[in-house]
């Protein structure tokens, strides 16, 4: 019946575009090896590996940078489809990759280089420090940010995502110094969530698309001109030096356009050399859409069905 269902649903693709070109380009962060309380929305190995067997099997898996090309050339197959990630977590390398290899699915890493070999994201230093909490409170008054309960692991997980909410719009020093006030109350926090160099190199070896991603993360709107090229231009180069390849994608941190990156910042991306880049606003692309600026989105239903029909509804959104 599944089976049934998921092929009609595949079937209405070519009729929902009326055979004019559209690409579907998704994007991940994390893919946890099982299930974590403190993360419950991050899809794990499991219904990721669901998920890129019904892409394998219903869709047109291609390289990003092959697929833009085809999408200006006129030669993008019926139901092309790309698989990104942001940021660069160990577990794209250790769990996803394995994936998608399996499968055959290409894809590309956006990675943000400061963060290999050790380093961590603000955000997951804020959920790291509240899982290590042991006391049924977390009194962060003197941060101005008022005392969280972590009592459970609901607690927590709830706990974290507000404190994150809180700081989240914060200009970047003075969420930094939050943050480095509130890691204060962790006893050792991991040092091994991100990628390290060699898993790069080894990607980028087999012929993985490692794309740039700025070296701090930052949202490029709040930076002045001179300091968000800064942070794009040396992204790229250290990946340069570890992969041996030449950078040639982007994905704008956070990828709002309009509110995390501005037309000044498009400008920056073309002058440096790239390619195309991707941004975090919803939909598909077609002939017409700025290469970059491309759509991307997650179809996160946990079913097969809704999953597919989330992505057949997806191509309707051309901006
Ligand atoms: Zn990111």
């Amino acid at each position: 019946m599944q089976h049934i269902i998921n092929k009609t649903i595949a079937s209405v693709l070519p009729l929902v575009t009326l055979g004019e070109q559209r690409l579907s380009i998704l994007i991940f962060h994390r893919v946890l090896a099982s299930y974590d309380f403190m993360r419950p929305g991050e899809i794990t190995a499991k219904e990721f590996d669901q998920k890129m067997q019904l892409i394998a099997k219903y869709f047109t898996p291609l390289p990003l940078l092959e697929a833009v090309e085809r999408l200006k050339n006129g030669t993008l197959p019926q139901r092309a489809i790309c698989v990104t990630f942001d940021d660069g977590y160990r577990d794209n390398a250790e769990v996803a990759y394995p994936i998608l290899k399996k499968h055959n699915i290409p894809a590309t890493f956006f990675v943000a280089s400061g963060f290999l070999d050790g380093g961590r994201m603000w955000n997951d230093t804020v959920i790291e420090t509240v899982r290590n909490c042991q006391d049924k409170e977390l009194s962060l008054i003197d941060l101005g940010l008022g005392t969280f309960l972590t009592g459970t692991e609901q607690a927590k997980e709830k706990s974290a995502q507000t404190i994150i909410q809180q700081i989240k719009h914060l200009p970047q020093n003075e969420r930094d110094q939050k943050v480095a006030g509130i890691s204060s109350y962790a006893k050792g926090l991991p040092n091994d969530l991100m990628m390290d160099s060699v898993q790069v190199k080894n990607m980028a070896e087999q012929g993985v698309s490692i794309g740039g991603h700025t070296v701090t993360h930052p949202i490029l709107a709040t930076l002045t001109a001179k300091k968000a090229e800064q942070e794009i231009r040396q992204g790229k180069q250290e990946l340069e030096s570890i992969t041996q390849q030449a950078i040639t994608e982007f994905a704008y941190p956070n990828g709002k356009p309009g509110q995390d990156y501005l037309p000044e910042h498009v400008d920056i991306i073309k002058k440096l050399g790239f390619k195309l880049a991707v941004s975090t606003q919803w939909g598909v692309s077609n002939s017409n859409s700025d290469i970059y600026q491309l759509n991307r989105f997650t179809p996160w239903d946990k079913g097969e069905s809704k999953f597919l029909a989330r992505l057949v509804n997806n191509l309707r959104h051309v901006s």
